[in-house]
């Protein structure tokens, strides 16, 4: 457990039907997603800070907003493959900013994606 964590969010809007499921869930449908990611470090940078939540903020926008939001999900890489639930959306942000982000000293470690105010996945890396 890591002695610093911060977190972002973001709001996404994107349509998706799930795969091999047999529910309201397997036709289409859209959610307005919220996604939280966490960011932990033991040691703080010199400013005293995990990282800067603008850069955070930015990256979240780039790597998830602006490929997800207002899309079909299913039509989506890799969710044309990768039934696109809710777990699988958490881990697959984690994965790409940590790609980005991870450098030795800090590291995505969490992430957070309700599809409802009610419902939730959770992915820890
Ligand atoms: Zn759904």
């Amino acid at each position: 457990m890591s002695r610093f964590t911060v977190y972002k969010e973001i709001d996404i809007a994107a349509a998706h039907f799930l795969r091999e499921y047999h529910g309201k869930c397997e036709r289409l449908h859209g959610h307005n997603y919220r996604i939280r990611v966490y960011v932990s470090a033991d040691e703080l940078d010199s400013e005293g800070m995990v990282l800067d939540f603008v850069q955070l903020k930015e990256l979240m926008r780039e790597l998830i907003h602006e490929r997800f939001d207002h899309q079909f999900l299913n039509e989506t890489p890799p969710f044309d493959v990768l039934n696109p639930s809710s777990e699988h959306l958490a881990r697959y942000c984690a994965e790409e900013l940590a790609a980005r982000l991870d450098d030795g000293r800090i590291r995505v470690s969490e992430c957070h994606v309700w599809e409802t105010d009610t419902s939730c996945a959770i992915y820890r890396r």
